[in-house]
């Protein structure tokens, strides 16, 4: 095994060991064939953005996704239909209520979110049903992409939960009664049943988790399942109203979006890190997972892995701040070092976004003499440039060279270049010396 898999791999298999004993919690039995489950079974499984897989106990053992579907056709919809009209169906409100609440906005009727069985019922049948393409077909399709295979109903859970299912048909029956539900009742229904007894294993909630935190595209398969956008949406609901009424508690003690289902199934995203997926299915009061809620919340604690948890500044950005003179290639002359003494450099290396911007941005303005003639900006070590950085870094140059300044990037690839930019573009050069030679050349004085 290598070091990687063993590091993760027994982080994992730690978390098993010290909760597979724990027995508390029940078995969902309001969908008789739920009760049927293994109480023992207990899997856990991570998935990492560059798709390496990792996992012990039941991560195999099928089993019906239930709520943890929620997410994903609340995706698709957000897909298809775009946030705006999304909400006008349901809102995005933590109803502090029950999976199975009547969660319902006075007036208007509209579900609080789509994490309860209400906005849940709602944004199924919000999917689009045309002959060539039927809704659960579109469902099943994309809870597919985001797993990274083809899965598919288990009909006995899905004649148990039609059985037993009156709850969720009043639910329908009274949204219909206000408006907000754009199908009919016994259909909207029926596809949620069907939806909820798809079977996955704790790898393929892993994937699907990983999927949301990857921005969309599915780690495994590369296949860009929702645009990155839609992926945050969901994520930013799971996090307020995934875990139902303890939502709060789960934001403040584990501090990841989440979402769990009564057969036993919990997802949590690390957004840019992990899915993570545990399988057990004795249920707390809320209908979550004991041992998965404990696993999940520990790992969290041990890996620093809360949302809010401040972590260490990445590696530093700038790494060289000086003025042209000070360069090993500064010529000697006294003349010429004086003009070299008025050009600014400024070197950054890794991943620019936002804050790595600010900060280049900030040693530009900070190294500026007083006579500044002209900065250079190495980014030869620079590994990306986010879009966000990329305007950041134009916008600031352009106000240097608005100032009569030159400005000149070391970049060969001209990586802060638009397209048609033009004379807007700054000047791009394959190296430091280049770059420094033409800002401090005689008529740059
Ligand atoms: N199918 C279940 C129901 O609607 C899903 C509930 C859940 O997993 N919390 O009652």
């Amino acid at each position: 095994m290598s070091a990687a898999t063993g590091a993760v791999t027994d982080a994992l298999r730690d978390l098993h060991a010290r909760f597979a004993g724990v027995d508390e919690g029940e078995l969902a039995d309001y969908i008789p064939q739920l009760a049927l489950a293994d109480p023992g079974a207990f899997g856990l499984a991570l998935i990492s953005m560059d798709g390496h897989r990792y996992s012990t106990g039941d991560a195999d053992v099928p089993f019906t996704v239930q709520s943890v579907s929620k997410p994903f056709v609340y995706a698709l919809a957000l897909s298809v239909l775009g946030l705006e009209e999304v909400s006008r169906w349901v809102n995005a409100e933590p109803s502090g209520e029950a999976f199975n609440a009547i969660s319902l906005e006075r007036v208007t009727g509209r579900p609080a979110n789509a994490m309860v069985n209400a906005g849940a019922i709602v944004t199924t049948a919000l999917i689009p049903d045309t002959p060539a393409s039927p809704r659960f077909g579109r469902i099943l399709d994309c809870l597919s992409r985001f797993a990274g295979r083809t899965l598919d109903v288990d009909e006995q859970v899905y004649a148990s939960e039609v059985v037993t299912g009156d709850r969720n048909r009043a639910l329908a029956y009274l949204i219909r009664s206000t408006g907000p539900l754009p199908v009919d009742p016994v259909a909207a229904v029926e596809t949620y049943f069907r939806q909820c007894s798809v079977r996955v294993t704790a790898l393929d909630l892993a994937a699907m988790a990983a999927t949301l935190a990857n921005g969309g595209v599915n780690p495994l398969t590369g296949d860009t399942v929702v645009a990155e956008p839609v992926a945050a949406q969901v994520l930013a609901v799971m996090a307020t109203c995934g875990m139902y009424d303890s939502s709060g508690d789960w934001l403040l003690r584990v501090g990841l979006p989440a979402k769990s289902g009564v057969s036993g199934g919990l997802i949590a995203a690390g957004p840019a890190r992990f899915g993570l997926a545990t399988y057990s299915p004795l249920l707390d009061r809320t209908g979550t997972s004991v041992r998965g809620h404990r696993a999940i919340g520990t790992l969290s604690q041990r890996l620093g892995l809360h949302l809010m948890h401040n972590p260490a500044l990445a590696a530093s950005t700038v790494t060289l701040v000086t003025t042209a003179d000070d360069l090993p290639s500064a010529p000697t002359g006294e003349r010429e070092r004086a003009r070299y003494e008025r050009v600014a450099v400024v070197a950054a290396q890794g991943a620019l976004d936002f804050t790595a911007a600010e900060r280049v941005l900030f040693a530009l303005d900070e190294q500026r003499p007083q006579d500044t003639v002209g900065v250079v900006l190495d980014l030869l070590r620079v590994t990306d440039i986010g879009t966000v950085a990329r305007a950041m870094l134009r916008s600031g140059l352009a106000r240097l060279t608005a100032d009569g300044r030159r400005a000149a990037v070391a970049d060969p690839d001209g990586r802060l270049r638009e397209p048609g930019g033009g004379a807007a573009d700054p000047r791009c050069f394959a190296t430091r010396e280049e770059a420094v030679a033409w800002c401090t050349a005689e008529q740059a004085g």
